[in-house]
């Protein structure tokens, strides 16, 4: 595989943005080799600036549920664009998108839109603590939560690549109110609720994706949900990565457990920069105007990204089955690669939840951030490279999780498990 122009680009990008990217895992750091810089994708494929195309199982990370390229996002994406780009002002496109997520979601009575998860996660934070009149925050090892100062704490995702979960340049005040638990772990969350009377929220991501996937137990969340009843604690679910990708009704379809509030992102802008934070309507009542938790965006709502998330989730709505279709072939791809690995005597951890899929080069099941940091990451990165050069495009960090899209069909997924065989051949050397 060639891959001199990436190369190239990469060298004069790390002269003018740190470390040459806008985001620190896609720098492929963690495998060890260069980042391909994109041109272009076209449903289930992305060509790179030498001209290669691999499959994609990244799908920018979430968001394109339905490929690159999607012919009704586009669409509605170039008509909102020639009605103007951003106006400040309420559209109708705001209240439609408004209108789907609502329905979709049980626990879900109103919905404020932001650009990021980071924001929407920010926010839904303040949100807790002003309804609850409380300063406390529990949060679990190896969730991401965004990289606000307050969740920059033991983080999953880029922030586990790297080594430095706490970040210098946010204060140590800042976080002295973030209690940290252990992921499926219900007595490290009671140690929590004994050390402090002053817990506003239980963050938690239901189904979590930046430890690689790790599902959280349903009698976990249920335990979970028991605890903050007790204590008159909200229990947010952040599903900036799950939402609209293991279940269309979230995380509390899939295990019976309602949170308070629900923070997205990814699907829900169909590929455009879009979050949003939702509640029963008495918590959202304390949103600003409404109500004092100030909040507020130039480009919140934009139209073009209402018009790509309208899209998207209207497609879901058109076409409930779409989830249980791209399981069953989530779940074809890892036990097709994890039956590959086993000619090799490579043991693997395996998970789907709807579209998503994780794998971990590991003996036990992982259940926690520790579990999952316990896996083979020198192996992770030699499968990384050999995928790639055979044209499949995975994840660059053994603590990310894998997307499946639309576009890739099942001919697809048989050739990234045959590719996946003679990859585990070589490293092996068998
Ligand atoms: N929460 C979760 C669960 C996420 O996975 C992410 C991003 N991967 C975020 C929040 C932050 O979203 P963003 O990168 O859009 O700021």
């Amino acid at each position: 595989m060639n891959t001199e122009a990436s190369q190239k680009a990469f060298e004069e990008a790390q002269r003018l943005i740190p470390g040459g990217v806008d985001s620190p895992v896609r720098a492929f750091k963690s495998v060890g080799t260069t980042p391909l810089f994109i041109t272009e994708g076209k449903g289930a494929y992305l060509k790179d600036v030498d001209g290669n195309e691999y499959i994609d199982y990244v799908q920018s990370w979430g968001p394109l549920l339905f490929g690159h390229c999607d012919e009704a996002i586009e669409a509605a994406v170039i008509d909102a664009v020639k009605h103007g780009l951003s106006f400040g002002a309420p559209t109708l496109a705001e209240t439609e998108l408004a209108k789907l997520v609502v329905g979709f979601f049980d626990s879900i009575d109103k919905v404020r839109f932001v650009s990021s998860g980071t924001e929407a996660v920010m926010s839904a934070i303040r949100l807790a603590r002003g309804f609850t009149g409380r300063d406390d925050i529990v949060k679990f090892t190896g969730c991401y939560h965004g990289h606000s100062d307050a969740l920059l704490v033991e983080a999953g995702s880029g922030a586990a690549t790297f080594g430095n979960p706490s970040s210098p340049g946010v204060p140590a005040d800042f976080t002295k109110h973030t209690l940290l638990a252990q992921y499926n772990n219900i007595e490290s969350v009671k140690k929590c609720f004994a050390d402090s009377d002053n817990i506003a929220c239980v963050i938690i991501e239901p189904i979590a994706g930046n430890m690689g996937l790790v599902p959280a137990d349903k009698e976990f969340l249920h335990a979970l949900r028991k605890l903050c009843d007790e204590h008159g604690t909200l229990l947010l679910f952040d599903e900036v990565m799950s939402g609209f990708r293991a279940s269309v009704h979230g995380a509390e379809s899939i295990t019976g457990v309602k949170p308070d509030i629900v923070t997205l992102g990814k699907v829900i802008g169909g590929g455009m920069p879009v979050g949003a934070f939702g509640a029963r309507a008495e918590i959202m009542a304390m949103l600003s105007p409404e109500g004092p938790v100030y909040q507020a965006g130039t480009l919140s709502g934009n139209p073009v990204a209402m018009a790509a998330g309208y899209t998207a989730l209207m497609k879901l709505k058109n076409n409930a089955r779409v989830i249980d279709v791209l399981n069953e072939r989530a779940t074809r791809l890892v036990e097709g690669i994890q039956s590959a690995a086993a000619k090799y005597n490579i043991p693997m951890q395996i998970a789907t939840r709807g579209s998503m899929f994780g794998f971990f080069f590991n003996d036990k099941p992982v259940k926690n951030f520790s579990d999952a940091a316990k896996s083979d990451a020198e192996l992770f990165a030699k499968f990384h490279t050999g995928m790639l050069e055979r044209g499949h495009y995975f994840a660059c960090s053994l603590y990310e999780t894998g997307f499946i899209s639309t576009a890739i069909t099942d001919e697809m997924i048989e050739k990234t498990v045959e590719a996946s065989d003679a990859v585990f051949k070589e490293i092996t050397n068998v």
